[in-house]
């Protein structure tokens, strides 16, 4: 969240506050009812009509710019948090060359959870997960679940693919971890039929909004049918 003018390589994906608010009122004004993430894909027979919001890693300005907004519209999202990241900052973004982000400290955490936003776990340090030995995976992976859960104590349920990058072997130690869905980044539906180790996602960024928004909710719907790639 934040300006889309700063020096970032990602600049995209930084939204105006304002322009937060009016993507979440698109989704409102087109008739879709904010869900969380485990109703949406929980129930089938709703499937359709809902829509949950997803952050990724944990950055500063989204506890101060997005959750207030969320909180105040009454949508439930779901957050999900680099451990090594806590109260520090985006050292995996900076090794890419990219600008210093603040992340959230454990105590904004505490209170996030209490304000009823569900936590999920981003790993512990970012890293491709496919590239990983069996053992550093299992670290990346059991270790943020029960770092974060001592952190809120409560269960840690969702995990979020760093860069999206997931394979057979990364989904089978997120299931035996426990968690019960996972999200990537690819440009697709939930339907019935999704694997809920690979959530797929519509990425929003800067520009959003009206012929963009509405491009990006038709290839998911496209993917969904098997029609067309899939691009976020
Ligand atoms: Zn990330």
């Amino acid at each position: 969240m934040g300006s889309p003018f700063v020096r970032s390589i990602v600049r995209g994906q930084y939204v105006f506050p304002r322009v937060f608010r009016w993507q979440l009122n698109a989704f409102l004004t087109r008739q879709y009812h904010p869900a969380k993430l485990a109703n949406l894909l929980n129930d089938p027979a709703q499937l359709t009509g809902q829509f949950a919001v997803t952050f990724d890693d944990g950055y500063t300005s989204m506890a101060r710019l997005a959750c207030p907004i969320l909180l105040e519209m009454r949508i439930p999202a779901t957050l999900f948090i680099v451990v090594e990241g806590i109260g520090k900052t985006n050292v995996w973004d900076q090794r890419e060359g990219d600008c210093v982000e603040t992340m959230c400290t454990a105590a904004e955490l505490r209170e996030l959870a209490e304000q009823g936003f569900e936590i999920g776990s981003h790993s512990m340090n970012h890293p491709r997960l496919t590239r990983l030995t069996d053992a550093e995976l299992r670290t990346e992976i059991f270790d943020s679940k029960k770092a974060l859960e001592d952190l809120l104590g409560r269960p840690v349920l969702s995990f979020s693919y760093p860069y999206g990058e997931q394979d057979a072997r990364v989904r089978q130690v997120v299931a035996e971890a426990g968690y019960t869905y996972a999200t990537a980044t690819t440009l697709n539906a939930v339907t019935s039929v999704t694997d809920p180790l690979a959530v797929p996602r519509v990425n929003m960024r800067w520009n959003t909004l009206g012929p963009e928004l509405a491009g990006k909710l038709r290839r998911a719907y496209q993917a969904a049918e098997g029609i067309g790639d899939a691009h976020t």
